[in-house]
């Protein structure tokens, strides 16, 4: 495919824009080559500036569901934009939206928007330090909560599982409040809690990891955690901002049945906006200023145009709850697809997959981790991002990502898919 503009623009933002994006991953740096620069995209195509067609499966990194320019949607920002942009003060549409985010997450009965999912992450952790009157908080080693200090933390040594700076700018003075634990190892909780008793004011984790690749909680997990959390009195944070409104109505928490004491939302809930949220129990929230002592507070949070958005995104995803089946059927039957491939073509691979969500990990080993989903053979992810790209599906420029349906895919976007992929592992072996 023809990248020449593509390749010119990056050039030039280079010289305006650190490393030429403006979030990391876009860069490529994890597969080498140039970015696409995109100019539009519909349905379940992106175009990019040379004008080449991909099928979308980042899909802005989630919260394109129901695919791109769905007419309602965009109907519903035109029609706000006439109203203006901003008013920095309460609107009926934020009420609307925030009834509705109640009556579809199991655990949220009050909720605050922010603009992002950093800021949502960061919120939560604070008011959950403000409500238990701890400051250690758990992080689950692999997972992304967004770029707060208090999460950009490494494991440290096997020994001590308090964490170090992971980035220069994070101080020794942070890292040592976040703590961790590897996914699905409730003995290794058990023990964190135990070594920090009365300590502990949050665990946070994502319920399905997305940013690891995708990886599932273990039968039991997500229970165990709730139940160390309420003999601990310790504040369970589920980071739904890649699983919220995507694996049901009510995210990973409704599809797993368990019901964390806060929860963390992002993108989604902005229809492609900026937005994010957190919420939980009332007795929790009410601990927010101004309803309580716990400050957080945002300029162009509850902004008018993105709620006109993610009202019109959330009440097509509640009132049609078929887009579930819809999501759930077209994942399982790429699922098929990709197996199918590997058996042909005599492969032994991983492919980890829940709904709408799937991963491909270039390892035999079963990935229920962090240090699992990093014995994929990086070389051979690279090589495969780039022979799929070359077949025109666009995929997230790294193993530890995980793929996104839309219902806006047809039978023969998939097949279009199934077809790339086992040319493509074809190819690179
Ligand atoms: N939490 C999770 C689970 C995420 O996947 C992300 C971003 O991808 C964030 C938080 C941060 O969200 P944002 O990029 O909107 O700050």
């Amino acid at each position: 495919m023809k990248t020449d503009n593509s390749r010119a623009l990056f050039e030039q933002a280079q010289a305006f824009i650190p490393g030429g994006v403006n979030s990391p991953v876009r860069a490529f740096k994890s597969v080498g080559g140039t970015p696409l620069f995109i100019k539009r995209a519909e349905g379940a195509y992106v175009y990019d500036e040379d004008d080449n067609q991909y099928i979308e499966l980042i899909n802005s990194w989630g919260p394109m569901i129901l695919g791109h320019k769905h007419p309602k949607i965009e109907q519903a920002v035109l029609n706000a934009v006439q109203n203006s942009l901003s008013f920095g003060a309460p609107t009926q549409r934020e009420i609307t939206i925030a009834e509705l985010i109640v009556s579809m997450v199991p655990s949220i009965e009050k909720v605050r928007m922010v603009n992002s999912g950093t800021e949502a992450t960061m919120s939560a952790i604070r008011v959950a330090r403000g409500y238990t009157g701890r400051d250690k908080f758990i992080k689950i080693e692999g997972c992304y909560h967004g770029h707060g200090d208090s999460f950009l933390i490494a494991a440290g040594s096997g020994a001590v599982t308090m964490g170090t700076p992971d980035s220069p700018g994070v101080t020794k003075g942070t890292a040592k409040d976040t703590l961790l634990a590897p996914f699905n190892d409730l003995e290794a909780m058990r023990k964190v809690v135990e070594n920090n008793k009365d300590e502990v004011a949050a665990i946070i984790i994502e319920p399905v990891a997305g940013n690891m690749g995708c990886v599932l909680p273990k039968e039991g997990y997500l229970e165990g955690l709730r139940e160390l959390c309420d003999e601990h009195g310790i504040v369970l944070i589920f980071d739904e901002v890649m699983t919220g409104f995507r694996l049901a109505p009510g995210g990973a928490q409704e599809r797993f049945g368990v019901t964390p004491d806060m929860t963390t939302l992002g993108k989604i809930i902005g229809g492609g906006m900026p937005v994010g949220a957190y919420g939980g129990k009332k007795e929790i929230m009410d601990y927010v200023s101004p309803a309580g002592p716990v400050y957080q507070a945002g300029t162009l949070s509850g902004n008018p145009i993105s709620m006109a958005a993610g009202l019109t995104m959330l009440s097509l995803l509640n009132e049609n709850p078929e887009v579930y089946t819809s999501l759930d059927e077209k994942g399982a039957y790429l699922r098929e697809g990709y197996e199918k491939s590997l058996k042909d073509l005599g492969l032994n691979y991983t492919i980890n997959s829940v709904g709408s969500m799937n991963t491909l990990f270039f390892t035999d080993k079963e990935v229920h981790n962090f240090e699992d989903a990093k014995t994929s053979n990086l070389e051979l992810f690279r090589k495969y991002f780039h022979a799929m790209l070359d077949r025109g599906i666009y995929l997230g420029p790294s193993q530890f990502e995980s793929l996104f349906l839309s219902t806006a895919l047809i039978d023969n976007d998939l097949d279009r898919i199934i077809k790339a992929n086992h040319e493509s592992l074809k190819e690179i072996h």
